[in-house]
């Protein structure tokens, strides 16, 4: 069967979170429709969240509705106590971007078991993995090392390598490449299945550029299309029944042009890539601003034919990818999907903000020492 792809972008209708708000949703049509040997799983992204933890401007010096992973958690855990089946990923450029990300590299530092403020709020959060943002290498590679080490999750990119082999295969890596995540999910008729879930992450290859300093003669970069091509076999080989591209990288051309930056569109056409996530250009898709782009479909909220999702920056929106699985022989396979970007803050005419949601106070905590620091 051919799947299907539909995006949810203009149902505004259905914002979680708050305690008043989470009573009123209606079971997702997936949840409701699935049948034995099919399943419904929700994957979320957070992306670009660059140490924005707190609703917080620090420039301004004053509280902020329009950003926080305090309050993505909100729209996050809202999700979760729908009871169906979930995964949080990110994907990338979390660990610089603010007085908080610059206290953390220039004033305090890190030392041997600290961990990070914004991967404690990770942690916290239950992120199960991430990949590299560019910015994740703008305080160098120890730095990055130390921060990493905190993490309670795997991270992975596949196009940052030490040592480059015959073909990306047989690279040496800075950091795993991908990983497989065994998920426990239940279908249709309340029956447990494990699901073998591989999860490939990559960067723009312009860090070699942007991060000269920090990185020449220590690393290397690959093009992100062909590289996580060519790891697919290999994840297939090793179980994944479906495969989630961790793209940090936006949306533009539809033609495979070798080191690309914004490479999400033609990664969508490689074969055994189910869905991808997106980020790096802090916009959102499905969205407008990405209407009448070849191989984009903003109805469909699709890549390249795939179903894909940006969920905005500095933790601005929740990506949300609905996928209806049905088990195939002893394989799970992706029947059809639906992609949305759920946003914390609503703007209206007059450009006023609502908040969608309140903050996560036990996120909050995780960085509270760190933010007051910062402050001060
Ligand atoms: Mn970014
Ligand atoms: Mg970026």
């Amino acid at each position: 069967m051919t799947p299907k792809y539909t995006s949810r972008m203009s149902r505004r209708g259905f914002l979680a979170g708050t305690a008043a708000g989470a009573g009123l949703i209606a079971l997702h049509p997936y949840s409701a429709r699935a049948a034995t040997n099919q399943a419904h799983l929700r994957i979320m992204e957070t992306t670009d969240i660059h140490v924005h933890v707190y609703p917080y401007d620090y420039y301004a010096d004053k509280p902020s509705d329009t950003v926080g992973l305090a309050r993505t958690a909100t729209l996050i855990d809202g999700v979760r106590a729908e009871a169906t089946n979930t995964m949080l990923v990110d994907n990338g450029d979390f660990l610089q971007g603010n007085p908080l990300g610059d206290y953390m590299a220039y004033e305090k530092g890190m030392k041997e078991g600290d961990v990070h403020p914004v991967i404690a709020a990770m942690n916290a959060l239950g992120v199960e993995v991430s990949t590299l943002g560019n910015h994740e290498f703008n305080y160098g590679l120890s730095f990055l090392e130390k921060s990493l080490a905190g993490a309670k999750f795997p991270v992975v990119s596949a196009n940052v390598v030490k040592t480059e082999g015959a073909d990306p295969t047989k690279d040496k890596t800075l950091i795993p490449p991908y990983v497989i995540l065994k998920k426990e999910i239940t279908d249709g008729s309340g029956e447990k299945h494990t699901i073998n879930i591989g999860f490939i992450g990559a960067v723009p290859p312009q860090i070699m550029l942007w991060d000269r300093h920090n990185l020449e003669g220590k690393v290397k970069t690959r093009d992100i299309v062909s590289t996580m091509a060519a790891y697919i076999p290999e994840m297939k080989e090793k179980g994944a029944d479906i495969i989630i591209a961790l793209s940090h990288s936006g949306i533009d051309s539809a033609d495979h042009v070798e080191g690309a930056e914004n490479a999400s569109v033609p990664l969508g056409r490689v074969e055994g890539i189910d869905a991808i996530m997106t980020g790096h250009q802090h916009l959102v898709f499905p969205s407008p601003t990405f209407a009448n782009m070849k191989e984009v479909d903003i109805k469909a909220g699709t890549l390249g034919g795939k179903p894909a999702v940006m969920g905005g920056f500095w933790g601005s929106h929740m990506g949300l990818i609905d996928l209806m699985l049905e088990r195939d022989g002893n394989q799970w396979k992706v029947l059809s999907a639906e992609t949305e970007a759920r946003p914390i803050y609503l703007r209206g005419e007059d450009r006023k903000v609502t908040p969608t949601v309140a903050s996560e106070q036990y996120i909050l905590d995780a960085v509270k020492p760190e933010h007051e620091a910062t402050l001060a």
